[in-house]
C-alpha cells in the first residue's frame, strides 16, 4: 500500500537518507528501528510531506508523488492519507482534549461541528479519556496527552498512522499505557510505522522491523527472524549495545 522508492534527503552537506526503498502492505505494522540520527524520523517526516525529500516517489495507496515535481494539490493530497503521531504531542495547548481531536475533522476536513464531537469524543472514550474531554494538554499527564495525540489521528481516518518515538518524551511509569493503546488499534488492522527504541514491543507488535543506520536500511524483516538472527554486522552491533 505504500511504496518508496530511492528517497534522497541532504541537510546542506549531510546526507540523511541515500536511497530508500521500502514497501509497507496494507494493515501492516513497521518498526523502524536504528541508532540515533540514523535518519529514521526524517524518513517518517517524508511520508506526509513535513520534510521534503530531494528526490524520490512515494505512493500511498492509489494515489503517487514525485518528490522533484508535483503541485501544492498534490501535497495536500499526500497529507490526506496520513497521520502522525509526535514524540512532543504536539498539541494546541489552549484548546481541551475534545478540542484537540476535533480541530482537523472540522478545519481540514470541514466535518459538521456535533458529528466532529460525536466522534471524537468516541475516540477518546476508546484510548481511556472519556472522562477528560475537557481537560487541556497542562491537566493532563504526558501519557494522557499522547492518547489524545493518538486519538487526534484516528479521528483523520488515514490510510497510514506514522509514530515517531511517540514514548520517548514519557517517564517510564506513563510508557505502558502509551503502548497499550497502540497494542489495541494495531490489532484493528490500521496500517502503521513506528519508529521506536522499545525493542521488547516493536518485537511484539510489529509484522515488520527495519533497521536503518547512516540513512540507508541495512536489514530488514520479520521481527523474531531480526531480532535473534540478525545478518548484517551493523545490525548485531546494535542489537547488542541495546539489549
Ligand atoms: P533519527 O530519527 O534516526 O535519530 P533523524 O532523522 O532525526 O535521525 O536525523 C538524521 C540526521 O539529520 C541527523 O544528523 C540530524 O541532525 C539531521 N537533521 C534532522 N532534521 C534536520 C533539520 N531540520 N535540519 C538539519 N538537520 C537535520
Amino acid at each position: 500500500m505504500i511504496e518508496l522508492k530511492q528517497i534522497y534527503k541532504s541537510f546542506g552537506d549531510n546526507k540523511v537518507l541515500t536511497g530508500i526503498d521500502l514497501n509497507v502492505a496494507r494493515g501492516e505494522v513497521v518498526a523502524i528501528l536504528g541508532p540515533s540520527g540514523s535518519g529514521k524520523t526524517t524518513l517518517l517526516r517524508c511520508i506526509n510531506y513535513l520534510e521534503k525529500p530531494d528526490s524520490g516517489h512515494i505512493t500511498l495507496g492509489d494515489f503517487t508523488l514525485d518528490y522533484k515535481k508535483h503541485g501544492k494539490k498534490d501535497i495536500h493530497a499526500l497529507r490526506q492519507k496520513s497521520a502522525m503521531v509526535f514524540q512532543q504531542y504536539n498539541l494546541f495547548r489552549h484548546k481541551t482534549a475534545l478540542q484537540n481531536v476535533m480541530e482537523g475533522l472540522v478545519a481540514v476536513r470541514k466535518v459538521p461541528k456535533d458529528e466532529a464531537r460525536a466522534r471524537s469524543a468516541a475516540l477518546l472514550e476508546k484510548v481511556g479519556l472519556g472522562n477528560k474531554l475537557d481537560s487541556y494538554p497542562s491537566e493532563l499527564s504526558g501519557g494522557q496527552q499522547q492518547r489524545v495525540g493518538i486519538a487526534r489521528a484516528l479521528a483523520m481516518n488515514p490510510e497510514v498512522i506514522l509514530f515517531d518515538e511517540p514514548t520517548s518524551a514519557l517517564d517510564p511509569e506513563l510508557v505502558g499505557e502509551v503502548l497499550a493503546v497502540i497494542r489495541q488499534i494495531a490489532k484493528e488492522g490500521i496500517t502503521m510505522i513506528i519508529v521506536t527504541h522499545e525493542m521488547g514491543f516493536a518485537q511484539e507488535v510489529a509484522n515488520h522491523v527495519v533497521f536503518m543506520d547512516g540513512g540507508v536500511i541495512v536489514e530488514e524483516g520479520e521481527p523474531t527472524q531480526l531480532f535473534r538472527y540478525p545478518k548484517e554486522e551493523r545490525t548485531k552491533q546494535f542489537l547488542k549495545r541495546i539489549t
